[in-house]
């Protein structure tokens, strides 16, 4: 017995010094920025959802799934998930109020039908966001309602109302009512709100490839970033430094999580020798609201994904410096745990959040399957309280460290081994205890 056992370390041990060695090899800071380049690259037009510059990216990740050789994920006929979803883009709105017309700076109208005609005599209720009312927790609640709404917003939030106006009105399920946000009137008695929208279905796609598990191939283990940014904004709003730079070229946000995901595809295609089944998502629309990992968690049982490492803004130092990364909700599951016990004697250290006020837990794609009891953490360096190109145009390449990044990436790669094997299985998340 005790022979066997001796002999069973060794080969462990010599599996995992081949494991770090493959890794080294593939994933070198040299590959990791050719790919990089590519995704951040200006003409990619900063890969905004429903532009050309996201099919660009999303044909580039296509190519480079084939590349690794994976297979398409449930038999599909290519890499590229396609879901659509419904656009409203408003024409033309008047609404008066108590006789008073209101000016279209003051309204923000969220509706999916082409033609809107609601008076006090409708099925419309009237709710208020009062001075000292906590924002944000209001706003989404009737952002979010069934029901028709006028909402009157006291006029201490008015600097919340670009913001809203900007939010795109694009929706999986699109509800039959109108929610009507007015800012700086108090009462309304008497009101008309009319309204016509253009109502288009538009279409879009996660990129996804598999590396089928061989001993578990019912059991899931996803490594996922997003593909999308913001795409091209005003010269404006752009850099200080370069004043014509408009292209938010999303260099850590997040071609960095969506190149991690390229190159662990690439490093565990090599290897061959995946016991669970690897899925390697891309998603789309992270930026507009989640919507692509959203139409992914329905693509397949939760309880068969036996952990997701998401990977968000790998690419600057974290605020312990290099190698190290921290992991989000690490309280949440004990995957965290077992990633650090694999990291134990290497020079790298991943860490639980720093940043438990940011919330970033639930600001990324893992939250979607977290929320489905999926052990769905983010791995990310960013310092998010001084992390100063974060959604502006100057996130771009030349402000990452592609040898860090390549460490980062490793890491992930090394961290995972007991996981993919099956040695190790991460508890679940209690969803129930979520927000
Ligand atoms: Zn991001």
């Amino acid at each position: 017995m005790l022979k066997q056992i001796v002999l069973l370390s060794l080969s462990a041990g010599m599996l995992l010094t081949v494991h770090a060695q493959s890794a080294k090899s593939i994933i070198t800071a040299k590959q990791v920025k050719k790919i990089e380049k590519v995704l951040s690259a200006d003409d990619m037009q900063g890969r905004r959802t429903f532009t050309p510059g996201i099919d660009k990216a999303s044909a580039f990740i296509e190519a480079q799934f084939k590349k690794a050789g994976l297979q398409t994920f449930n038999g599909a006929a290519n890499y590229r998930q396609e879901f659509s979803m419904t656009q409203a883009e408003t024409q033309s709105s008047t609404i008066v109020i108590d006789g008073k017309p209101i000016p279209d700076s003051l309204t923000a109208i969220f509706s999916y039908q082409p033609s809107v005609n609601l008076t006090e005599k409708s099925d419309v209720e009237i709710v208020k966001i009062n001075a000292g009312d906590k924002f944000g927790p209001k706003f989404y609640e009737y952002y979010q309602s069934k029901k028709n709404l006028l909402v009157l917003v006291d006029s201490s939030f008015s600097n919340r109302l670009k913001n809203i106006q900007h939010i795109d009105k694009i929706t999986s399920s699109p509800g039959t009512n109108t929610v009507v946000f007015v800012f700086g009137t108090k009462e309304a008695a008497a009101f008309s709100v009319e309204c016509t929208n253009i109502i288009s279905k538009k279409s879009l796609n996660n990129v996804v490839g598999v590396l089928p598990g061989k001993s578990k191939p019912d059991e899931y283990v996803v490594f996922s970033g997003h593909y999308d940014h913001l795409g091209v904004g005003s010269p404006a709003e752009g850099a200080p430094h370069d004043e014509k730079d408009s292209i938010y070229n999303g260099a850590n946000d997040d071609a960095a999580g969506t190149t991690a995901v390229i190159m662990l595809a690439r490093y565990f295609a090599k290897l061959n020798n995946n016991e669970r089944t690897l899925v390697f998502a891309t998603f789309v629309a992270e930026e507009l609201g989640g919507f692509g990992s959203q139409y992914f968690s329905k693509q397949l049982a939760p309880e068969k994904v036996m952990a997701m490492f998401n990977i968000e803004m790998i690419g600057t130092e974290s605020k312990w410096g290099t190698k190290s990364a921290y992991i989000t909700g690490f309280e949440k599951s004990d995957m965290g745990k077992i990633l650090q016990e694999n990291l134990k004697g290497s020079s790298f250290n991943f860490y639980p959040d720093p940043y438990p006020e940011q919330q970033l837990f639930y600001r990324s794609d893992n939250a979607t399957l977290a929320r489905l009891g999926v052990p769905a953490h983010t791995i990310s360096t960013s310092k998010m309280d001084d992390e100063k190109n974060y959604h502006t145009a100057s996130d771009e390449i030349g402000t990452l460290d592609m040898k860090n990044m390549a460490e980062i990436i490793k890491a992930i790669a090394l961290s995972s081994a007991t996981i993919i094997s099956g040695k190790d299985t991460p508890s679940r998340v209690d969803a129930t205890q979520l927000k």
